[in-house]
Order: structure tokens, then sequence, then C-alpha cells
């Protein structure tokens, strides 16, 4: 057998061994457990809790209109708790980014008549799948009814009841189709994973996301905060422009104690080694995101941004078709247990 083989049989079997496992994952969960919590944030703003992101609910005469509707099985929790608060059909929803608990909902939202609404990488990445070596996941394509049906390039703005929703795309950061929503009237941000209160972000390399982009998209949001500006995040609780520029701050200083240590050549097991935010662990590193698979993330980045690895489809929305077969060489061991998002 050649080894170009080898090496296609050993990918296959890690991903049918990834894909079973988080199959069996998905399965395990007990979504009947999961409860949706209404929190108020301005009048006719609500944030709904769950599983998964965060959700941005507006409701006015129009209707409602949600940002991110979290996984398929809870999609008619939310939209009971929708309903509790108005009795307007769901009109648009708009995914901030493509990831599953972001997204998962969108073919039952879209059967209620809902318009999906997404930037133009979202639709890309979901329409192909992806084979996320750093998440240690396989992700299907999605089916045609899950796949927003309006896509933007910059910005969209929605005018619904004497609201504006400003939604815009930032350069690559958490993935390289993000977006946040500026609620004009109400002085109120939905960051999408831009921000995780309180804790270490996920940062998906491998969907183009970059720790530098993630800093920057946070200083851009921070800019157009004001003092009192309600900040709905990607994941915790509801956040203040403080606890913006705290997680911030925090994704600056873990790049600045990084960055000499892939520049010394450190790979990703001798940068976790080293420990370098033992100090930050204590705050940071309590979620769902723990420091090893963190500096993971970090390092992956940090490796293209310095320009040490050549970024894999730089400037692309596309997952390449071969991504699959070429991905051998940076797959992950079959016998590493899969991260679920959270
Ligand atoms: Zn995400």
């Amino acid at each position: 057998m050649k080894s170009s083989h080898v090496r296609l049989a050993f990918a296959l079997a890690t991903t049918i061994a990834i894909a079973a496992s988080l199959t069996a994952a998905y399965a395990q969960r007990d979504w009947s457990k999961v409860e949706i919590k209404t929190i108020a944030v301005a009048p006719r703003i609500y944030m709904l809790q769950g599983a998964g992101g965060d959700i941005g609910l507006f409701v006015g005469d129009d209707g409602a209109f949600l940002i991110d509707d979290q996984y398929a099985p809870v999609s008619d929790k939310i939209k009971a708790a929708v309903a509790a608060v108005t009795p307007k059909p769901i009109r648009f929803v708009l995914n901030t980014h493509w990831h599953g608990d972001h997204v998962g909902g969108n073919e039952a939202f879209a059967g209620g008549g809902a318009v999906i609404v997404a930037h133009d990488n979202v639709r890309t990445r979901m329409l192909v799948g992806q084979l996320n070596e750093l998440m240690k996941r396989t992700v299907d394509p999605a089916v045609p009814a899950a796949l927003p049906v309006i896509t933007f390039t910059d910005t969209v703005t929605f005018h619904l009841d004497g609201e504006e929703l400003f939604a815009f795309h930032v350069p690559p950061a958490h993935t390289d189709g993000d977006a946040a929503v500026v609620f004009r009237h109400a002085d109120v941000i939905h960051t999408g994973d831009l921000l995780f209160n309180g804790t270490y972000p996920v940062l998906d390399v491998p969907s183009g996301g970059r720790l530098s982009g993630m800093i920057a998209a946070d200083d851009q949001l921070l800019a157009i905060a004001g003092p009192s500006t309600k900040i709905i995040p990607g994941h915790g609780n509801l956040a203040t422009p403080a606890d913006l520029r705290a997680f911030r701050d925090m994704l600056a200083t873990v790049r600045e104690r990084v960055t000499p240590l892939v520049k010394a050549g450190k790979s990703a097991d001798e940068v976790i080694a080293a420990a370098p935010l033992a100090d930050l662990d204590g705050k940071w590193g309590q979620g769902f995101m723990k420091a090893p698979d963190f500096l993971r993330a970090v390092h992956m980045s940090l490796m293209r941004e310095l320009g040490i690895v050549a970024p894999v489809a730089a400037g692309s929305a596309a997952v390449p078709a071969a991504s699959a077969a070429a991905a051998p060489t940076a797959t992950p061991s079959p016998t590493t247990s899969p991260t679920p998002h959270p």
C-alpha cells in the first residue's frame, strides 16, 4: 500500500472515530433537562440562555427577531420562550457565525417562516462542512433548509418597529464569518462569540479565526460601546463594557506572553508545559475552555499570524473540497477525546 493510501485510510478511520464519538456525546446529552432562561436586557430586548450560545431577542409590532438559535433539540423550547414575551411570529434569525451551538435551530425556525441571515462565509462553511483538526470534530454539510438565505459581506441593517439592528462583519476573529449586532436606539450590542464573558474563548483557527483578530474586533466593539451599553455575549452572562475591556486585555496579555515562545520555536505541547497563563487560570480558565485547549488554539493562530505556517485557505471563505483528503498530516490522534463546543 502506498503511503498516501495509508495516510488517507488513517484519516478516514480518524474521521469516522471522531464523528462517532461526537454523535455519542450529542446523543448522551439530556436535552429534556435544558431550561431556557429569559433575561430582560432593555425594553423589547431579551437574552435567552439555554444550551449553547446566548440568544438575542428583539420583539416589536413588526415581529420578532432572533440572534442565533442554539441547538435543534431545544428549538421548541426557544419558540415557547419567544411566545411567552410576544404573540408575533419570528421573522428573522441572524447567525453571528457558523458554529453548531449558534445555528442548530435554523431548520426549525426557517420551517416556521423565519428568514435566516448571516455573513457570506457562514453559508459557505455550512454548505461545505469541515474536518476541524483543532476541535477534533467533523461537521457535516448542513441540510439546505438550515442555510442562510440572505447573506451579506460587510453590513446589513434591519429597520423594525422604530429600532435599527445594525449587523456588521469583522475581519477574521473567532472565525472568518463573525458578525456583531448593534441595536442603535436601545444601546445594546450582541457580540456573538467575539466575547466569552469571564472565560477563555474558543478560537476556531481552522475556520479562519485569529487571536489578533479577536483583539481587534473587541477594540472595535469597545469603540462603539458607550458607558452604559448592555452587552449580550456569545457565552456567559450579560456583560458591561468593563467586562468586554477585561476580556480584551486578557487576550492581549495572552498574545504578549505566548508570542515569544512561538517565535522561539516552541511546539504547542511545550507552550502548554510552560504554563504561561498560570496566574490567569483561576479567573479565566474556569469555564468550558481550559488553558491547555486555549493555548493550543493560540499557538496555532500565532504560527499563522507570524508566518511560520502558511494559513490554510487564507482570505477565502471556502473549506477547500480537498481538505478532508489533505488533512492527514494535521489529523489529531484518534485516541484524543472530542472537545464539544459549549
Ligand atoms: Zn462559536
